[in-house]
């Protein structure tokens, strides 16, 4: 069987930028690997959702591996969960959680309780605790960040949040979002866990300890993200490929995880711009012994530009194109694309099309020659959706079934 590999870096295309003279940080970036590939495959533009849609990254991925957000996307929580390895059963609803601090009339001073290090001796006690015959799962997540699971009959994610983002306020009230009975109980039972959280962590010893060091207590339960789990078929199941996924962030191993991909932890992969950009590549080559289907994901890209740091982006873009030189010579199908545009001018994702090369045995090579914004309007591919990826790549594979007779 032929052999895939899809790199998605993360916010990777962008728009010109004056000091680069026009140019975007791909095209200002020295890149003769993924130049090479380009010149070797064929190339396009992608909008990842839809024209004019701003897409965020975890309904860009959903597209990218061809599952409908419409219809697989109910919300970030159940992502961040399955990132963080929580199990999942369809029906629970997920969220993200933050452990922050409150003072006595429930003002929030830090959301993040002063970014603790780790939350594990906080909620320990908390997991599995059954409210109205709901359950809650907690997990820790990095630093402050905790993952919720509710698990029972007749819950809804149509709920709000608690957290009002802003340091100095109070504790919003979490409130059904439509008028279902199953959004008015989860509120309720929310209401009832998050007071039973207070209360708990208020008595937590480690707390103690905290405010002898004068640091902020970890004290409330900031949550937010709300996500029902949909019944999602496995990537084996409506592709029949074995998958693997390398990403350093936990989202992306969530959407992996959701999605029935096997992750593969690589030693430095972190998701950061010091990231071993050359060791998930290592790694996804040698997991082409074992799996049908790699997808790589980078992070960096999209933080800097986020950062407003276009040269931090062109840089980190040569770094990656040093990564990819082992590619030119990989037997499989290799995908490079984006899962959105973050513009550094706008430090914000963008509806600008992205960038995408396909490289490998079979694709009709057209006339691009380099990798770019401006390179991959010309190329054979044209304009298309993400969703339509998937079937360009099965078809490219010889896996397409026949439509008709
Ligand atoms: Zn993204």
């Amino acid at each position: 069987m032929r052999k895939t590999i899809l790199i998605v870096s993360d916010g990777l295309g962008d728009r010109p930028i004056e000091e680069f003279k026009g140019l975007t940080p791909l095209e200002k970036a020295k890149t003769p690997n993924m130049d090479h590939l380009a010149k070797n495959g064929i190339t396009g533009l992608c909008h990842t959702i839809n024209r004019g849609i701003r897409p965020g990254s975890d309904t860009s991925h959903l597209s990218l591996l061809g599952y409908d957000p419409e219809e697989f996307y109910h919300g970030r929580g159940p992502f961040e969960a399955a990132g963080i390895e929580m199990e999942l059963k369809h029906g629970d609803v997920a969220f993200r959680g933050n452990l922050g601090t409150v003072d006595k009339n429930l003002k929030i001073l830090d959301r993040r309780a002063g970014r603790i290090p780790d939350t594990t001796g906080f909620i320990k006690e908390l997991n599995g605790m059954e409210i109205d015959k709901v359950k809650f799962f907690l997990k820790p997540g990095t630093a402050h960040r905790v993952g919720i699971v509710m698990r029972g009959k007749g819950i809804s994610h149509k709920v709000s949040t608690n957290d009002p983002h802003v340091e100095g306020e109070q504790v919003m009230k979490i409130k059904p979002l439509d008028k279902s009975k199953e959004a008015k109980f989860t509120a309720s039972v929310l209401e009832k866990f998050t007071a039973k959280v207070h209360d708990a962590l208020k008595k937590n010893p480690l707390n103690d300890e905290r405010k002898k060091k004068g640091l902020p207590e970890g004290n409330y339960l900031l949550v937010r993200g709300a996500g029902y789990v949909a019944k999602t078929p496995t990537f084996f199941e409506r592709y029949n490929l074995k998958a693997a996924c390398i990403a350093g962030a936990g989202l992306y191993k969530g959407i992996a995880k959701m999605v029935g991909m096997q992750i593969l932890n690589v030693k430095g992969a972190t998701g950061l711009p010091t990231t071993d950009v050359e060791a998930k590549i290592r790694n996804a080559v040698n997991a082409l012994d074992k799996y049908d289907f790699v997808f790589v994901h980078i992070k960096a890209t999209d933080n800097l530009a986020e950062d407003g740091d276009f040269q931090g982006k062109k840089e980190f873009i040569e770094k990656m194109d040093k990564a990819f030189s082992k590619l030119k010579f990989v037997d499989a199908l290799t995908v490079i694309t984006a899962d959105h545009s973050t513009a550094c001018s706008e430090k914000k994702h963008t509806a600008d099309p992205v960038p995408i090369l396909i490289h490998g045995k079979g694709v009709r090579v057209d006339s691009v020659e380099s990798f770019g914004e401006r390179a991959c309007s010309r190329g054979s591919l044209g304009h298309f959706r993400g969703l339509e990826l998937m079937p360009e790549i099965i078809n490219i594979l010889g896996m397409s079934e026949l439509y008709g007779a």
